[in-house]
């Protein structure tokens, strides 16, 4: 959902109270223009930053890796490695500020040890045509498969600067072509990057057997991790009860099939869940707000993997 990573500046803070006492407040810096901030550091990174009072250090890290300053050392720690810088890390205005040679070779890669994941354009070569329910009525089981935000609306931005609303269709893209290839009509809400309004989402799934919008969650800590499945039981009804069984579905295939922490289902008066007619769900497949899901994501593999328990999960829902 909507968020971003949030830094922990308040390190900087704390350091302008630290200056007085510093040290090292007398050792001349180096040149500004070869230096580069701890705070923008984190933020290029998308990593946490703070001051570690007791070893009067500052801390970068993720859920996988991190680095130690002390100002006026040369050395850094890299996952506990000692690793040499051209000059040391300084204090200016409050900041720490360490050499942009050693941000750029040493401590860039250390935090970016995945490939990125980028805007499905591979499988955007698979057609995947909308077509309306209508057209699909003949079929015995028609999906309504909705991949959240689009266009303007980007959805939660993630470390590395991954977009939820291409992660969305990514995998939205694949479970479409499981559901496709058995012969299950399907109907996609968006299949590029438009943005469609949250009412047509939920007009497009009527008279479709169920509707599963695809999402990312994001919160401003980098710790949470997993997935969840999200439906509405506000209106007590069949439909409700429809919905959860959908849910469930999804969720055990999901638990059963991927390392991801399973965070259950939720009960959720969205929008898109309270507005449609039929059984609907919302899959959170993970955090783009945590570097391990991130990681698990990054593989189209496990994309695919999924994407294709997400359709087992519909499939068994139908056939019942
Ligand atoms: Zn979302």
């Amino acid at each position: 959902m909507i968020g971003k990573i949030k830094f922990l500046l308040m390190f900087s803070f704390l350091l302008t109270s630290l200056l007085g006492c510093s040290l090292f407040s007398n050792r001349k810096p180096a040149p500004l223009n070869e230096s580069i901030s701890l705070s923008q550091a984190a933020e290029d990174l998308s990593v946490y930053v703070y001051w570690d009072e007791s070893h009067q250090s500052a801390r970068l890290e993720d859920e996988s890796n991190f680095a130690i300053f002390e100002p006026g050392s040369y050395t850094a720690s890299l996952n506990g490695a000692p690793a040499q810088m051209n000059f040391s890390a300084y204090h200016h205005e409050g900041e720490i500020f360490i050499p942009v040679a050693f941000y750029q070779q040493q401590l860039k890669p250390l935090f970016q040890t995945w490939e990125p994941v980028v805007a499905p354009k591979k499988i955007a070569q698979e057609k995947v045509t909308r077509i309306q329910v209508a057209e699909k009525i003949e079929r015995e089981f028609v999906v309504v498969i909705d991949p959240g935000h689009g266009g303007k609306d980007p959805g939660a931005v993630g470390i590395n600067n991954v977009y939820e609303k291409n992660l969305n269709l990514d995998i939205s893209k694949r479970v479409v072509k499981y559901l496709e290839a058995s012969g299950i009509g399907v109907v996609m809400t968006r299949s590029d990057d438009t943005f469609i309004s949250l009412n047509k989402r939920a007009e497009m799934a009527t008279g479709a057997n169920c509707f599963v919008s695809i999402h990312f969650n994001s919160v401003g800590s980098s710790s949470p991790s997993g997935f969840e499945v999200w439906r509405y039981s506000g209106d007590g009804n069949r439909r409700s009860k429809r919905s959860l069984d959908l849910a469930q579905k999804i969720r055990h295939k999901i638990k059963n099939g991927t390392p991801l922490r399973d965070r259950k289902v939720k009960d959720k008066g969205l929008k898109v869940l309270k507005s449609t007619t039929v059984p609907a769900v919302l899959v959170e497949c993970g955090f783009v707000s945590n570097a391990k899901d991130m990681q698990w994501f990054s593989s189209e593999n496990n994309r695919e993997k999924i994407s294709h328990l997400i359709y087992q999960g519909i499939v068994e829902f139908l056939e019942q």
